[in-house]
């Protein structure tokens, strides 16, 4: 990178804002997915806005690709440069800037820690309620890009049901102040465009979210099964009769011995099939007619056992497991492949069979552990990404497993994005003129195709119908 160039981006960021050597740069050679890597020339890690938009300006006259980083916990390949170029990273932008307990909103740097947020509202009665099971890692302005769903967002929904407002930096280091808290702005709806653009619209660096009161009861239930099946016509059972829990969650019998085996060993039986961890929220009255109506449904079907947390400790460890199981797969294997897919819930236990068949055709191990209230399937390969054979099986398994979820009335991501790793199935998913309107709201934002090249839109689609459907 031209000297010159280098100099004025320290001037910017400070000697400690400024990444350039090999061995340093490793670590933001790839996010979660580290079958893909690419190292980037360079990281900067600006403490604002001013300096942001100031690197970002630079980056435009030098015509140089960036990407946009956060904590770098994305599983789909989001924060991986591909086409090499710089690294912006907010993991010096960490402030809650504004906390505003009566009107119910927060003003955030983009970097902080998803679980802080919540953590600094808690004596006010108050949190923020997409709770990824990165939450202890992810960043705020990560959860924007990818549109980040969690357990709990079942009941409250995902991110773009919680971003009040945004400050954007564009790709040439203007500033858009759209930072609310309006909740229904005049105009276009910018935020709600900008939230799960995967970086390809510029770097979020100021984020207004909605804070939701706690509920005044709360009920966890643990209901263990011999097999995954009548754990998922359970689920099937409780959305067609419209109950609402505030989660529904189900682990499979590898997890649950991984997590067990784990630091984050929560009390699961280990010899059960599957378990599923509901909850319940609400008045009183409401969480016991909810949580009796949720029991009713378990004795139809081959349940075990089902069991209510005791106390907040014994919940906190229910939670625990579930949201370490990911980590605690480290123990089958050295990676993890999170295929991650939407499929209608009443097809919830035809698609659990089919992933399990297409990993067991390929000789791959299959854990599952999933959001299953939204129908959201994480079929878990896990694998040696030194073994170049497997890897190559795991990634036909991933594509195997996304066109079958889509050929079931599915979607291809229900919230880890589409990065770089689902971008072959986004041609199978949208037609071309999907595609093509996709590539032209792309080229409003950034017209040089510089922000997070590679991802989200497949180049070879835009680049076709640009040709055909776009002035030059
Ligand atoms: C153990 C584990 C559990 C997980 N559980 C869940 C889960 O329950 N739900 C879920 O949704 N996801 C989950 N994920 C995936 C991941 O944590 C989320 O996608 C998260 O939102 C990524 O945040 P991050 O800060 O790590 O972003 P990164 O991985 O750094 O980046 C993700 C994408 O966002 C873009 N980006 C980052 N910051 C900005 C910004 N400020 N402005 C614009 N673009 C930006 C990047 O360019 C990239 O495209 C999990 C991951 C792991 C490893």
């Amino acid at each position: 990178m031209d000297a010159s160039l280098l100099r004025a981006l320290e001037a910017v960021v400070g000697k400690d804002g400024l990444v350039s050597q090999p061995t340093r740069l490793v670590p933001y050679e790839s996010d979660g997915l580290a079958i893909l890597r690419q190292r980037p020339d360079l990281v900067l890690l600006p403490r604002d806005t001013g300096e942001a938009a100031a690197c970002y300006r630079l980056l435009h006259e030098a015509q140089v690709p960036i990407v946009a980083r956060g904590a770098g916990t994305g599983l789909s390949g989001g924060a991986t440069p591909v086409a090499g170029g710089v690294v912006v990273g907010t993991a010096r932008m960490r402030d809650v800037l504004e906390l505003n307990t009566e009107d119910r909103y927060a003003r955030v740097q983009a970097g902080l820690v998803n679980a802080s947020l919540s953590r600094e509202c808690d004596p006010h009665g108050l949190f923020y309620a997409p709770d990824p099971s990165s939450q202890r890692a992810c960043t705020i302005g990560g959860n924007v890009a990818e549109n980040s769903g969690g357990p709990h967002c079942f009941k409250y929904g995902a991110t773009t049901q919680h971003v009040l407002g945004l400050v954007i930096v564009q790709h040439d280091g203007t500033v858009l102040d759209l930072s609310g808290p309006i909740v229904d702005p005049d105009g276009y709806d910018l935020v709600g465009l900008f939230v799960g653009s995967e970086g390809t619209f510029g770097m979020a660096t100021e984020v207004t979210l909605r804070l939701t009161p706690k509920p005044p009861v709360v009920e966890t239930l643990l209901a263990v099964f011999d097999g995954l099946e009548a754990a998922c016509d359970s689920v099937t059972e409780m959305i067609a009769e419209r109950l609402e829990p505030s989660a529904i969650e189900i682990l499979d019998q590898l997890t649950i011995r991984a997590v067990e085996d784990s630091v984050f060993a929560a009390g699961y039986p280990t010899d059960a099939g599957a378990v599923l961890l509901v909850e319940v929220e609400g008045l009183e009255e409401e969480v016991a007619v909810t949580s009796e109506d949720i029991r009713a449904i378990f004795a139809r079907h081959p349940v075990l056992e089902v069991r209510s947390a005791r106390d907040p400790e014994e919940r906190l460890k229910l939670w625990a497991g579930r949201k370490g199981a990911f980590g605690a797969m480290g123990r089958i294997a050295p990676d993890l492949y999170v295929a991650d897919a939407c499929v209608p819930r009443t097809k919830l236990a035809e698609m659990v069979r089919a992933t399990i068949e297409i990993a067991r055709e390929r000789g791959l191990r299959l854990a599952t552990v999933f959001h299953a209230g939204d129908g959201n399937l994480h079929p878990n390969i896990c694998y040696d990404r030194r073994d170049p054979d497997e890897v190559e099986r795991v990634l036909d398994a991933g594509r195997a497993i996304l066109e079958r979820c889509v050929d079931a009335g599915g979607s291809l991501t229900g919230e880890h994005g589409v990065g770089i790793e689902k971008l072959e199935q986004m041609e199978y998913l949208f037609s071309e003129a999907d595609l093509a309107a996709m590539c032209r709201v792309r080229d409003a934002w950034d017209p040089e195709r510089r922000m997070n090249p590679g991802k989200l839109v497949p180049l070879r689609a835009c680049g076709e119908i640009r040709a055909a459907a776009l002035p030059s």
